[in-house]
């Protein structure tokens, strides 16, 4: 609606603009007040002329055809005058009556000069006279013109102002309605962009819920069957059941469970990160300490094949605490998931430059080449993951994780041969306890 509005004002604007232009056009054309002059002073030199002629002619000194041409002369300046548009003009300026004096003068003298002698002293002063009377009135014509034309030149002066100040109103007006018409544009677009967004983000969100439901229900049945068979064996054996068998199935139930937990801490950590609930505190980090409680925490017959390479990697460090140890914790499992059981897993920590490097290297499956580009992809497993258990959240919170540190994820693999993962960020000296921030032995 208000784009209709105002694109109906640009048009009325525009129109009237261009209707207000062509009037005054036709107002700016004007007879030129030069015209009058002109014939006024013609007519006035040829009575002059007329009038001096007369008086030669008196004295003997020009013959009766020269004042007669004189008089021609004269009569054809004033019918030329009375023929153009002068006339109207002179009447405007109110001189009707000065008109028709000089016509009358002018056909009085006609007859009398036919047989004009140089001693008819009165015929001569009569002719002489009547012409420096004409030669007068031309002259008032010629003034009243200058006159007439100053006042229409301040007149012209007038209407040229109030066209271009009518003219920059109309461009104001007309600027003013663009300008809204643009707003309302951009408006659109904008709306339109954020809704195409809006709906864009909803596809993708839809899109990660089915692969996640997909991925969660698969990995969840494996650990739920082994707890419901080892759980039922229990059940059928009773107390024929031996210590050690029973160990053995305890211990499956144990594992099953850690790894639903696992599962659950992973698919509350994608739905908290994408609610934007996790956010980042930077505080004093003792970072060989972390990695120690990391590597505790794997399972007991993975614990041996852990090596550490911490001597150059300071002590204390600014970090999120809880975060880092989350992705190094994913980190290290991952190692040791998708490398065979007795192959080492080496964390190695150290600085470069400015930045703080923690690698995770293992001699496992690897990443086939044209895979590793998507690792950090939610939901992305590679082709060398087949039949080990997972979900694919674990690298992209890893690399959420350290994007919160202001860094990145490396990820050096070759299928076959092993993996390196490694976290780098800039190093920020834990100011509380900057004397322990020392290389560790
Ligand atoms: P998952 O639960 O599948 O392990 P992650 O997000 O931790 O999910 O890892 C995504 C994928 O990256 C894995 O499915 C696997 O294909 C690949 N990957 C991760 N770590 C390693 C590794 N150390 N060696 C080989 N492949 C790995």
């Amino acid at each position: 609606m208000a784009a209709a509005l105002a694109l109906t004002i640009l048009f009325v604007v525009l129109l009237a603009a261009v209707i207000r232009l062509a009037v005054n056009e036709s107002r700016l054309a004007g007879e030129p007040a030069e015209g009058v002059i002109w014939f006024s002073s013609q007519g006035q030199y040829e009575a002059m002329r007329l009038a001096d002629t007369v008086l030669m002619f008196e004295a003997d000194r020009v013959s009766r055809d020269e004042v007669a041409l004189r008089f021609d002369l004269l009569d054809s300046r004033i019918r030329l005058f009375e023929e153009g548009s002068m006339t109207e003009r002179v009447t405007s300026m109110g001189y009707q009556d000065e008109i028709a004096v000089v016509r009358s003068l002018v056909e009085r003298q006609r007859q009398p000069l036919a047989t004009l002698q140089a001693n008819d002293t009165a015929a001569v002063s009569s002719l002489h006279y009547d012409a420096q009377t004409i030669s007068h009135i031309m002259r008032d014509f010629a003034n009243a013109g200058m006159l007439d034309g100053r006042e229409r030149q301040e007149i012209v002066r007038n209407n040229r102002r109030q066209i271009l100040l009518e003219i920059l109103g109309y461009l104001l007006a007309t600027l003013a309605a663009g300008v809204v018409v643009a707003i309302i544009v951009v408006r659109g677009y904008r709306s339109i962009a954020q809704a195409e967004a809006a709906l864009a983000h909803e596809k993708e969100v839809s899109r990660l819920h089915r692969a996640f439901t997909s991925v969660v229900s698969h990995q969840f049945r494996t650990p739920l069957s082994i707890i419901d068979a080892s759980s039922q064996r229990m059940l059928r054996r009773g107390a024929a059941m031996s210590v050690d068998e029973m160990t053995t199935r305890v211990t499956k139930i144990r594992n099953a469970c850690q790894r639903l937990t696992r599962l659950m801490e992973s698919t509350l950590n994608a739905a908290r990160l994408e609610q934007g609930e996790i956010t980042f505190h930077s505080r004093p980090c003792d970072l060989h300490v972390l990695i120690a409680s990391i590597c505790d925490n794997q399972p007991e017959d993975d614990q041996s094949r852990i090596r550490r390479s911490l001597e150059r990697l300071p002590r204390w460090a600014m970090a999120d605490v809880t975060l880092l140890e989350h992705a190094l914790q994913n980190l290290v499992s991952n190692a040791l998931k998708y490398s065979p059981a007795d192959a080492p897993v080496t964390i190695r920590g150290w600085l470069r430059g400015s930045d703080l490097v923690i690698s995770v290297e293992d001699l496992g499956v690897g990443i086939p080449a044209d895979e590793i580009d998507f690792i950090s992809e939610r939901f992305f497993r590679a082709r060398t993951a087949e039949g080990i258990p997972g979900t694919g959240i674990g690298l992209n919170f890893v690399s959420q994780i350290v994007k919160l540190h202001s860094g990145r994820l490396d990820v050096e693999s070759e299928q076959g041969k092993g993996s390196t993962f490694t976290l780098i960020f800039p190093y920020k000296p834990a100011q509380r306890l900057a004397a322990a921030a020392q290389p560790a032995d």
